[in-house]
């Protein structure tokens, strides 16, 4: 099933027949529960990607909730507005929430009572761990690495298998010197392709720009491919003809070392880069390539994932 680099495979299995055989559908467009044969494939995916982790990475695991403070501090409502979830709860008191139930029994509507929370729903895995770097004091000289994880929610409502708007991330991140920021990025790019023939996927690496918002979201798109600073890799999911991002590789430059005020020990400011395996569509990738049957994947395949 390895085919040649850039020759990118035709799914054997169609996005229709995998939701249909490893999804439960619960009404909201791209939130699904998941069978145990899918979450057997999440598990092999999770046991690889530590396998390929540093020696050096701390591990993290946060919840699918970030303090809202942190994301509004992070930039992310100037890049990704329209993709933040915020949590919101009835408030006003006792009187006001009894209120907004009784609204709702008689029919009416109950969802003018609520209030933003001081949480929002976790949009990548990364955020979190910039600032909990900085608190620690300056970087030491050869840099930090994490392994960060967390569901991730982002409010693009799709029917498609590859869009979800609950999904699950695992990041390996570097905060360090810019020319090792970049390295780290660099090295996982070159690596990619070999983690997914491992998987028996084929797979390109392509330049990237994130979906930034607005006529201005453009320009800073264009930016973002000309710096070279955004790649993912492509793998067939719905089709090879419209393969889909199943890792990206993204250096951030100052960004969040200025936000944060991560510096080395002689003062200059951070640099950081971040690898993200997109967990739902890496098992997706997996399914649409072997068939919605694991247990009649090729041998290597199997066995790289504990099935
Ligand atoms: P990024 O932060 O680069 O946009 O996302 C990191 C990775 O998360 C992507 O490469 C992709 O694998 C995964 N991801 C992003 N959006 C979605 C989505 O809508 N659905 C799923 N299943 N995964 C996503
Ligand atoms: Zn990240």
């Amino acid at each position: 099933m390895n085919l040649a680099p850039n020759r990118l495979g035709q799914p054997a299995a169609s996005a229709e027949a995998i939701l249909e055989a490893l999804f439960h559908p619960t009404g909201v467009d791209g939130v699904y529960g998941r069978s145990g044969a899918y979450e057997a494939v999440v598990e092999g995916l999770a046991t690889l990607i530590n396998r390929a982790r540093d020696p050096r990475a701390e591990i993290v695991r946060f919840p699918p909730v970030v303090s809202r403070a942190l994301i509004e501090k992070s930039g992310y409502l100037k890049s990704f507005p329209h993709l933040l979830g915020c949590v919101c709860a009835l408030g006003g008191g006792d009187a006001a929430i009894g209120a907004a139930v009784e609204r709702f029994e008689t029919g009416g509507p109950w969802t003018d009572g609520l209030e933003a929370s001081d949480l929002v729903l976790a949009p990548a895995a990364c955020y979190p761990v910039y600032p909990l770097a900085a608190r620690r004091g300056p970087i030491p000289r050869d840099g930090l690495i994490f392994d960060v994880a967390s569901d991730c929610f982002r409010r693009e409502p799709s029917r498609d298998l590859d869009r979800l708007q609950s999904f699950r991330m695992r990041e390996f991140v570097f905060i360090g010197a810019p020319e090792a920021a970049t390295d780290f990025r660099d090295t996982w790019k070159a690596r990619a392709g070999d983690f997914a023939a491992s998987l028996g996927l084929s797979s390109r690496i392509d330049p990237a720009s994130d979906p930034f918002f607005g006529r201005g979201g453009a320009m800073v798109g264009r930016f973002q491919v000309e710096q070279a600073l955004k790649f993912e890799l492509m793998v067939p999911v719905r089709s090879a003809e419209t393969p889909t991002a199943c890792m990206s590789f993204n250096c951030h430059r100052d960004h969040f070392g200025q936000t944060w005020g991560l510096t080395s020990d002689d003062g200059a400011t951070a640099h950081t880069a971040c690898v993200a395996f997109g967990i739902d569509r890496l098992a997706a990738a997996l399914f649409a390539a072997h068939g919605v049957d694991s247990d009649r994947w090729p041998t290597s395949v199997r066995a790289a994932l504990n099935l």
